[in-house]
């Protein structure tokens, strides 16, 4: 088994929604924002080579929304989906699964391309999976997170007739459900974000690696009580990332940032003020 970080751009999000209720005085140490109170945050994917598959977990915004929609999100950085596969030798038609942790625009939006005026899968030789529950949440969507479940980015998925999904794990006694994805990968399960979100969790030489998604966005997301406002339970996010800290920090696990702007990965380690980060470093150097 091979892992490879796929960075496909950085784009940016208000500081004050990533960190919810920490003031700005904490948060802009760490992230420091820009003079409209954005920072710049990273759109970084992973790629799984497994025997003969290959898994692409998440695949950042796409192009498919006109000027205006991503004017809001100031697309910026060298990097395409495209260049970082190249990188390493592969093409997108190489892709034999998108894994979609959840259907945000910002985790989706590449899985659809337009091809004239049809809406088509990005990756044609791949099967995409998600989850029932967190599928009908997204298709069926509630006011307040409707702006990031983009129809066009998520209905000609299941139309292409490549859609899968993966039985969604409760917790049991406060710890995050898991499902067997292959042989060397599990899915847990959160939902404090959004309903059953799926974080990928990795055996690699001998090494627990965990795709975050966005219940640790970034490094800065590790203290408790730093959560986004973006989250539709926050009170659930704030038990997940206890449960899930205290596991990973006993079992040395290692955690893949999606969203931070300069580390890829890290270890934890137990201090008085709780969980924090120990090393930081790429995935190449595990
Ligand atoms: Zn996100």
């Amino acid at each position: 088994m091979k892992l490879y970080s796929i960075n496909t751009g950085y784009f940016k999000l208000d500081g004050g929604a990533m960190f919810g209720v920490v003031p700005k005085s904490m948060w802009n140490k760490i992230n420091p924002a820009d003079e409209n109170n954005l920072c710049s945050w990273a759109l970084r994917c992973l790629l799984i080579e497994d025997g003969n598959r290959l898994i692409l977990v998440d695949n950042g915004n796409g192009d498919k929304q006109d000027a205006k929609f991503f004017s809001h999100y100031y697309l910026h950085g060298n990097d395409t989906l495209d260049k970082s596969l190249a990188k390493y030798g592969f093409h997108r038609d190489d892709i034999t699964d998108v894994f979609l942790t959840h259907l945000h625009f910002d985790h989706c939006g590449g899985s659809i391309m337009r091809d004239g005026d049809k809406l088509v899968p990005a990756f044609k030789n791949a099967t995409y999976w998600s989850n029932k529950e967190h599928w009908d949440w997204a298709v069926y969507p509630n006011e307040r997170e409707k702006a990031s479940f983009l129809k066009e980015n998520i209905l000609p998925i299941e139309e292409s007739g490549k859609l899968e999904f993966v039985e969604v794990a409760g917790s049991i006694d406060g710890k995050l459900g898991e499902t067997a994805f292959t042989e060397n990968i599990s899915i847990r399960f959160v939902s404090g974000h959004t309903e059953s979100m799926m974080l990928p969790q990795i055996k690699y030489n001998n090494k627990t690696i965990v795709f975050m998604a966005d219940l640790l966005p970034s490094v800065g997301h590790i203290p408790i009580p730093y959560v986004m406002a973006y989250d539709m339970f926050p009170l659930t996010t704030l038990n997940e990332k206890k449960s899930f800290l205290k596991e990973a920090a006993a079992g040395d696990y290692i955690l893949f940032f999606e969203h931070d702007p300069v580390h890829e990965c890290c270890n934890l380690q137990q201090t008085e003020r709780g969980v924090r980060a120990k090393d930081f470093f790429k995935l190449e150097e595990i």
